[in-house]
């Protein structure tokens, strides 16, 4: 490791924890992978981590592993407790060493969050996020559990594991024994919070029993609920007391339960928003504390450890601010060490870049959820967005090419620009070519909404680091697959994109032609882009994540600055009254800038088909803006008075229940004749507005010559009659605009960047 570098002397400076020497503060916050549960992924496992170590982390926590069956995440998991796990994961805690990095394993016991019939609580009950209802634990059962965390400490360290990270937040196990809202036990684990704090002190009693004094014991504490009838700050200040006598040498923060009404780790909270709720706890502690959630670059790190950070209620957050340029020293840090899970899962080098004074190459986090956490509540392995390596290094790998060739890629956007990356980085000679003035394609618009500035980092990292690998990208500079093959390319890249779809309404065309008096008919990208303004009272037309997202921009008040974390926290309900229970207190949002409807054709509730844990967070947001929702529509026409649809004349509520009770029954009688219904009998409406913005899907953009179908692994059409299928490859929108995402695109990118 490089000596620290002078912009993060903090950050990169070491600590001594326990009698354990750590290389600097940044720890790799745990993150369920999906690589846990089958012993024979731990190969992939031990690589994932082998690269973040090899990139400088100070301290790396594993996913979640149960003490005990009961305890799993999963259906498919198995407790840290028997002789086969410790050999499996020998080798994850040597690769984690072999770079430089300690290694700790999570205990963590899912309680009600378990995804299965045997999930266990302190009091029965259901987790509004889950399907199966978890049983009381008896006493000797939460005895037996408390054993269980010992032994599985004890084998962590046979394992080589050097420390073990309690997992004490985010609603599970033990912070359902820790709050009023899920224990409602009347014997010694319940009724006073005394008694309810009794679990996790006996259970960090027993680990620090099992272990020796050199090995870390770390515990999550939940430093903010974020949950009606959570933990008031003098209950979680009684415990950590409690758990610093009973020998736990470090603190990492957890914030919010998984079930919170409230968001804690998507792109629109401001960066470090909860920082000052761990600055609280390590004020009143006396062993190291580590901050975490939104914190995403080594400035934001930085400013927290060095105390040039801003505390809550500034409108002038030095966190938020995308570079933390503001920095001045006038206050005390929030933490001792920072926590970052999805950085270090974008990029695994986070770290020694930032030592070498190259953060401007990182490939930074946009914190999406979109690969990592929605894959994870999904069941499915976790990748990122900006890095489909991530939790695949054994499978997509970049290897040098044996022959290079040259490359042109023509389209700028992120399918062609991760692309571009990835080939260079395999050592071919590669060439962008963007028809339009700038690089980014959708996502550049994607970054103007609301709450989605931070998009832009992603795409200011990939073009330094094509900068550093000398691609040149040529703007303004439309080329054919022909044209590149001609001028001597080996191989041709369509990554063209998308534009958007215009649909087939009567009068729609005039209005779009400027024809219409008094009503204006734009899309999300002339409206994204800044090329047209809205009015006052709009249509959406189209409620995919895309007119949610401009729904978003039509009902916001900022004007593209990243939002202050006081109007945030007034806008969510968050508080840091110390009184308050779970940090919560009534929402109070902007009032809106405009009037807007949201219009589909489907009968679903509008935003079911959204990503799985941002979903909620944009239908709320809109919800608070007052947007009008209209499902169920047939657009009749357009014209000066504003969009005609029609609509179920049938209550729309109605409708949807008896769908659902249909479709559970499975009654396809009963559904096609609850479709042909409102069909049948509906009524006109008119939507008095002066915009209508189309929200209506994409179509594919492909210049000339390159065929139509997708050449991923299959035939393409040659341009100018020559047989060069296998030397055109179709990539990202261009290839299928359907459900067009970036997450799609970059992967497809790389996969094919790795073939090459
Ligand atoms: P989308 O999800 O396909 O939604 C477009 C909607 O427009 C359709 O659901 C459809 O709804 C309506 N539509 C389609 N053709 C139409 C026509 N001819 N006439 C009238 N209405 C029509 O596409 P998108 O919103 O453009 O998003 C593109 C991709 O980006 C998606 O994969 C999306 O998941 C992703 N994305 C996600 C987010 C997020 O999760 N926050 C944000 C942005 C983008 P009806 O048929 O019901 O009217
Ligand atoms: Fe961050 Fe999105 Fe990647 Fe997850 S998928 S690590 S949120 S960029």
């Amino acid at each position: 490791m490089t000596a620290p570098h002078t912009s993060f002397p903090t950050l990169l400076s070491p600590i001594t924890i326990g009698s354990r020497n750590i290389r600097n503060r940044v720890v790799m916050g745990s993150m369920h992978t999906g690589l846990e549960d089958d012993l024979a992924d731990a190969p992939k496992l031990a690589q994932f981590y082998r690269e973040r170590a090899f990139g400088g982390v100070g301290i790396i926590v594993t996913g979640g592993f149960p003490p005990t069956l009961e305890g799993n995440l999963t259906p498919f998991g198995q407790p840290f407790n028997s002789p086969e796990i410790v050999q499996a994961h020998a080798q994850i805690t040597e690769a984690a060493h072999d770079g430089g990095s300690l290694i700790f394993l999570q205990l963590l016991h899912a309680g009600r969050y378990g995804y299965h019939p045997m999930a266990v609580s302190a009091s029965a009950s259901q987790s509004p996020i889950s399907p199966f209802p978890a049983r009381e634990m008896t006493a000797e059962e939460i005895e037996s559990t408390i054993e269980a965390y010992g032994t599985a400490a004890k084998l962590a360290r046979e394992a080589g594991y050097d420390g073990v990270q309690i997992m004490g937040s985010e609603g599970y196990l033990i912070n359902q024994f820790l709050a009023e809202r899920t224990n409602q036990r009347t014997d010694d684990w319940g009724g006073s919070a005394e008694n309810r704090q009794r679990f996790p002190v006996k259970i960090v009693k027993r680990v620090r029993a099992a272990v020796p004094e050199d090995f870390i014991v770390d515990y999550r504490l939940s430093v903010v609920d974020l949950v009606e009838g959570g933990q008031t700050q003098e209950e979680i200040f009684q415990l950590a007391d409690k758990l610093e006598a009973a020998g736990v040498n470090m603190f990492s923060s957890g914030v919010g339960w998984h079930e919170s009404h409230v968001p804690t780790i998507v792109t629109s909270v401001p960066r470090a928003g909860f920082a000052w709720a761990t600055a609280a706890l390590r004020d009143h502690v006396n062993v190291p504390v580590v901050v975490s959630n939104r914190i995403n670059t080594p400035a934001v790190a930085e400013s927290l450890l060095d105390g040039s950070w801003v505390p809550v209620g500034s409108d002038q957050d030095a966190a938020t601010s995308p570079d933390a340029a503001n920095h001045q020293q006038h206050g005390e840090p929030a933490g001792d060490l920072v926590s970052m899970a999805r950085p270090l899962l974008a990029d695994a080098n986070l770290v020694q870049r930032a030592a070498a004074g190259e953060e401007a190459l990182i490939n930074h986090c946009i914190a999406c959820n979109q690969a990592c956490l929605d894959h994870t509540f999904e069941n499915k392995r976790a990748t990122c967005l900006v890095n489909p390596r991530a939790c695949f290094e054994t499978e997509l790998v970049l290897r040098p090419a044996e022959s290079p060739k040259k490359i042109g890629v023509i389209g700028a956007g992120v399918a062609g620009l991760f692309a571009a990356e990835a080939l260079a980085q395999r050592g071919h000679e590669v060439e962008v070519f963007e028809a339009a003035s700038d690089v980014g394609g959708q996502f550049r618009l994607a970054m103007r909404i609301p709450g989605k500035e931070e998009f832009v980092h992603a795409l200011t990292g990939v073009q330094a680091r094509l900068e550093q690998l000398d691609v040149a990208i040529h703007t303004e500079s439309p080329r054919t697959p022909g044209e590149l093959l001609d001028a001597g390319y080996d191989d041709v890249i369509v990554a063209s994109g998308v534009e958007p779809r215009i649909p087939n309404i009567p009068g729609l065309a005039e209005a779009k032609a400027g024809d219409v008096s008094g009503l204006q008919v734009i899309t999300y990208a002339e409206l994204a882009s800044g090329q047209k303004k809205a009015g006052h009272t709009v249509a959406v037309i189209g409620a995919g994540g895309i007119g949610f997202d401009i729904a978003e921009y039509l009902l916001d008040f900022r004007d593209g600055e990243p939002q202050a974390l006081s109007a945030w926290q007034r806008q969510w309900g968050v508080t840091e009254d110390p009184d308050s229970r779970g940090g919560l207190t009534q929402p109070r949002p902007e009032s809106p800038r405009r009037i807007v409807f949201m219009v589909q054709r489907k009968l679903t509730p509008m935003g079911k088909g959204l990503n799985k844990t941002t979903g909620w967070v944009h239908r709320a947001a809109v919800k608070m803006g007052g947007a009008q929702q209209i499902v169920g529509a047939a657009y009749s026409k357009v014209d000066g008075q504003g969009l005609h649809i029609t609509v179920p004349e049938q209550d729309i509520t109605e409708i949807q229940q008896a769908i659902k009770k249909a479709k559970k029954a499975g009654d396809k009688e009963a559904l096609d004749e609850i479709h042909q219904r409102a069909q049948r009998e509906r009524i006109d409406k008119i939507l008095p507005v002066d915009t209508i913005v189309l929200c209506t899907g994409q179509e594919s953009v492909r210049p000339e010559g390159t065929g139509v179908n997708s050449s991923q692994d299959g035939p393409s059409a040659p341009p100018s009659g020559e047989p060069t299928t296998s030397r055109i490859h179709i990539i990202g929108g261009a290839d299928v605009a359907a459900e067009l995402d970036a997450k799609r695109a970059i992967r497809q990118g790389v996969e094919l960047a790795a073939r090459i």
